[in-house]
């Protein structure tokens, strides 16, 4: 076969040794459920809507990249999560997967509780009227004055993360002569299966008291001493993009025989455990994530055996979703620039993007897949690298997909599955204007980010 038969790229099989695809998916054309919003679907004409709305027309609206959060969506998965849960179990929303004061209504309404990790993250919660009882404050460097403003503002908890934090939240919640209730964050020499530097419960980190060595049993028996705290907990959080139950299962288990330990010692049964984030979603058609009721059923089942085991009775359970609530809900729009086909290897398609609106893939590897969605097209597939227009050649966006050999600049592509991580780390770089999130639903759209401006960025540089 000649290479000539494919001029913008060669057979994949010549190059394709690393990603997800090994071969390009059937029928372009198709929108896969698993990493599509649940409103997404394509038009009569072909054309991608989200929430009824064509993407060509949101594209001339709000301009591109855009992220377009499907607000249908999020809601239905703040409900799966919270229902999943029940009553005798809190949902807190992971806010550093994305915030903003929209979200925080809709998790208000819908019944969620919020995890905040710095002092601007709770007061955008705050003004945007999550109850501070709701609201848990993380970090593993709160500054004095965050923690003040948490207390002050009577946070539900503060999740301690050193033998310091512990004395400096007891100090300051005295001073302002409150008793605040808290959790010790516990690492529990789990490692996720996961990418490493998204594994967070393996001892050498930045985050949590080890279990191991007795550190943990340390923290709690100078917590316990403390008039300014009331320990009601232990948090242990082991990673994300998890798939695997096993993990929750070993961190559940050491955390409740943390708690088997605290009572011998203490007399004192913490009335509850958060077992944290990090559930995966689907990025790719090859992921298979869990549904929010297996997950409550799966951790249910572990504590309450364990507990059983050890004689105490079942604690409340805390979980965090943050990827997996807000993650699956938005696609960032792109518009195709220059298309660079390399004899031999691959086709580079370059976007109105790039790291600074998804420094995922750059950071941790991440994998997405990419559609072309402004209109469906029956050319051959070609091996492309989505890449954005910033000045590295490690920007990129989408490392392995197929798109149609008929890809022309001028048509929109989309990458689903990039609502959580990715506005929230969008950088400025090359001074690019950070995009827009639009929400979307019932055939209307709003902003509720807007698009930075030139203007937002020359008012920073006061030189
Ligand atoms: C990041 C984080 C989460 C959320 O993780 P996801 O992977 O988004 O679910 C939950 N809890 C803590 C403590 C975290 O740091």
């Amino acid at each position: 076969m000649s290479r000539s038969a494919h001029p913008a790229g060669p057979r994949h099989a010549d190059v394709l040794t690393e990603g997800h695809y090994s071969a390009p998916p059937a029928d372009l054309n198709s929108l896969d459920p698993k990493v599509w919003s649940s409103t997404v679907t394509r038009d009569k004409d072909g054309e991608l809507t989200v929430g009824g709305l064509e993407v060509s027309r949101l594209a001339e609206e709000f301009g591109t990249p855009a992220y377009f959060l499907d607000e249908t969506d999020f809601r239905a998965r703040c409900r799966a999560w919270a229902d999943a849960f029940g009553r005798d179990a809190d949902v807190f929303y992971a806010g550093k997967a994305f915030l903003s004061r929209a979200v925080v209504r809709w998790l208000h309404e819908e019944g969620l509780n919020l995890d905040v990790c710095s002092g601007t993250e709770l007061a955008t919660a705050l003004d945007a009227g999550m109850p501070a009882e709701r609201i848990a404050f993380h970090g593993n460097n709160k500054s004095e004055a965050e923690i003040r403003r948490a207390v002050e503002a009577g946070v539900g908890r503060i999740v301690l993360d050193s033998f310091q934090e512990i004395v400096r939240v007891a100090h300051i919640a005295q001073e302002l002569g409150k008793v605040q209730k808290a959790f010790i964050r516990v690492t529990v020499g789990v490692e996720a299966h996961t990418h490493e530097f998204i594994a967070t419960a393996h001892e050498d980190q930045k985050f949590g008291i080890a279990l191991a060595g007795g550190q943990a049993a340390e923290a709690v028996r100078r917590a316990l001493k403390l008039d300014g705290i009331e320990l009601v907990g232990i948090h242990s959080h082991i990673g994300s993009q998890i798939f695997d139950m096993a993990g929750f299962e070993v961190s559940a288990r050491r955390v409740v025989q943390l708690l088997a330990e605290v009572r011998d010692e203490h007399g004192v049964e913490l009335p509850e455990i958060d077992l944290g984030g990090g559930l995966g979603i689907a990025y790719t058609s090859e992921d298979d994530p869990r549904e929010p009721h297996e997950i409550a059923k799966a951790l249910g089942e572990i504590v309450t055996r364990e507990c059983s085991a050890a004689g105490l009775s079942a604690p409340r359970i805390s979980v965090e979703p943050g990827r997996a609530i807000v993650g699956p809900t938005a696609f960032t729009l792109y518009e195709v620039g220059t298309i660079k086909p390399l004899e031999g290897l691959r086709t580079y398609v370059s976007v109105d993007g790039g790291m600074s609106d998804n420094i995922r893939t750059a950071l941790y590897d991440a994998e997405y897949s990419v559609s072309l969605v402004s209109r469906t097209s029956d050319a051959e597939p070609m091996l492309v690298r989505v890449v954005g227009k910033h000045c590295e050649s490690g920007d990129i966006v989408v490392r392995d997909a197929f798109l149609p050999a008929d890809l022309a600049p001028g048509d929109l592509i989309a990458v689903p599955a990039t609502g959580a991580y990715c506005r929230s780390m969008a950088s400025n770089y090359n001074h690019a204007l950070r995009p827009p999130v639009v929400a979307v639903r019932d055939g209307s759209a709003r902003v509720i980010v807007r698009r930075e401006t030139e203007e937002d960025l020359l008012r920073l540089d006061v030189g």
